[in-house]
């Protein structure tokens, strides 16, 4: 792996990607992951690459949200187990939740290689290698899910989702989180709670700050996103050169 320095002014961003790049090497990431980070990038320059208030209203109200369920699962793709593998652990210790290993390109070595990777960090029970259940309205793979784990779950925390998916978990009946950088995204727009921050940020986050019990209104809070993301746009079209 090329080393990045410091000095570089995306090293933050370089090291990300390197994180995956290494995720993909150890057989955790897929490689249409890659390319489905390079979306979530573009929509956090919009942003500024950082944690706006909307996100951080979100995160708070997220943390609640789980903290409150009765069966809260925290579903792990190949993205966010090379992205903050740790930090997914502490997130789950945290709000009590189960976590399960959910792949839309699912092989039985990825499953196990994400398994691996989360119980070296910590992890005491990781879900989704049983695959004894399905999520009706999907085609079969994509479907699979645990019985005691996602099937039964009445809120599932889904980072990086697939539009698909979470659609399928609400006709379940089940209160849906999201991490998604971009708030156009079928998922974001379909979710309860949708935070729109990078993942690197926004699990750190929710380690450290305290849950929101009060009034949210997700399709507010997400049309605020949108207004700070486009009169971001507009200041900056006044200030090029
Ligand atoms: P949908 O199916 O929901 O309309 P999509 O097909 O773009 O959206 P996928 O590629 O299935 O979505 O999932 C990846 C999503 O995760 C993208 O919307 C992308 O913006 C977002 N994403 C990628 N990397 C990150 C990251 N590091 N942090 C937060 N979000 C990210
Ligand atoms: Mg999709």
């Amino acid at each position: 792996m090329v080393e990045v320095p410091e000095s570089h002014p995306r090293y933050e961003s370089l090291k990300t990607r390197e994180s995956l790049v290494e995720g993909v090497e150890k057989g955790i990431t897929s490689k249409a992951g890659l390319i489905a980070h390079g979306r979530g990038e573009m929509f956090d320059y919009l942003l500024g690459e950082r944690t706006v208030e909307t996100a951080e209203k979100a995160e708070r109200k997220a943390l609640a949200e789980m903290l409150e369920a009765d069966d809260p699962v925290i579903s792990i793709n190949g993205n966010v187990a090379a992205l903050v593998p740790a930090g997914i652990v502490s997130l789950a210790d945290k709000v009590d939740a189960k976590l399960e290993v959910n792949l839309f390109h699912r092989t039985k070595e990825r499953i196990e290689r994400i398994e691996e990777e989360l119980k070296k960090n910590g992890a005491k029970e990781v879900y989704g290698k049983k695959a004894d259940a399905e999520i009706p309205g999907l085609d079969h793979d994509r479907a699979l899910c645990d019985e005691d784990g996602i099937f039964s779950a009445d809120t599932v925390f889904v980072p990086l989702e697939d539009g698909d998916r979470t659609e399928a978990l609400k006709d379940m009946g089940k209160k849906v989180i999201t991490v998604d950088l971009n708030p156009l995204s079928r998922t974001a727009k379909s979710a309860d709670i949708t935070i729109v921050d990078n993942i690197i940020r926004a699990v750190p986050n929710m380690i450290e700050f305290e849950p929101f019990y009060g009034e949210f209104d997700n399709k507010d809070n997400m049309s605020l996103t949108l207004k700070g993301m486009s009169e971001r746009l507009i200041s900056l079209s006044e200030k090029v050169e």
